[in-house]
């Protein structure tokens, strides 16, 4: 395992060494049976740490996908429990959302994930500050190849790549559907990013 110091993040660009250039990879909507176990297979053989936001309902169905994602290195964060848009939600319902996806994820993984993905990226002053309330840093995305309309492996790379730069936070799906294109698409991702000299760190928003 490489030795990469996950609070690195926290740090923020002058503790990263100069020149040095990074990204987040997230995957959200998982796990999934069918294609986390490959995402995970992929960046191990790339040896490249990423961010899974799962869905709470998803990780009791596939418990052991979430532990194999935290073994292996990566972050498990909260994408709540059954991906509602939590600007339409009662205080009560986000409680149960955060709070339960909270309880499967550190039965896997031994933490309280810091990281909130409101699903959709739908977020507002209320959903803020109620994320606040329960200790969640509200984490979207820059990158946005729009995986899940399937458009093609290739052109999932090429929207990752045309856009990527230091700092982004590139999102992605393992979960929620038919994602062998986001499957497809990895290795090229991962090899021309590391082409380019990036390095890869998993989100902890500590
Ligand atoms: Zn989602």
């Amino acid at each position: 395992m490489e030795a990469l110091d996950p609070g690195v993040e926290a740090l923020g660009a002058p503790a990263v060494a100069a020149g040095t250039k990074w990204v987040y990879l997230t995957f959200d909507d998982g796990p999934s049976a069918r294609y986390t176990a490959q995402v995970l297979k992929i960046l191990h053989a790339y040896k490249v740490r990423a961010t899974f936001f799962v869905v709470g309902q998803n990780v009791k169905r596939y418990p052991y996908l979430t532990r194999r994602a935290d073994r292996l290195g990566h972050s498990v964060q909260n994408h709540t429990w059954s991906h509602p848009n939590l600007r339409n939600v009662s205080w009560k319902t986000f409680k149960y959302q955060i709070r339960t996806t909270d309880r499967y994820v550190r039965a896997q993984t031994g933490y309280t994930p810091r990281c909130l993905r409101p699903p959709y990226g739908a977020t507002n002053r209320i959903v803020a500050r109620r994320a606040a309330a329960l200790g969640k840093t509200i984490k979207l995305w820059s990158v946005d190849p729009r995986d899940w309309a399937r458009p093609g492996a290739s052109v999932i790379a090429r929207r990752v790549l045309a856009k990527v730069q230091p700092g982004s936070v590139i999102l992605l799906h393992d979960g929620g559907g038919n994602r062998s294109q986001t499957v497809a698409a990895l290795p090229k991702i991962l090899k021309t990013l590391k082409a380019r000299g990036y390095v890869f760190y998993p989100l902890w928003c500590q």
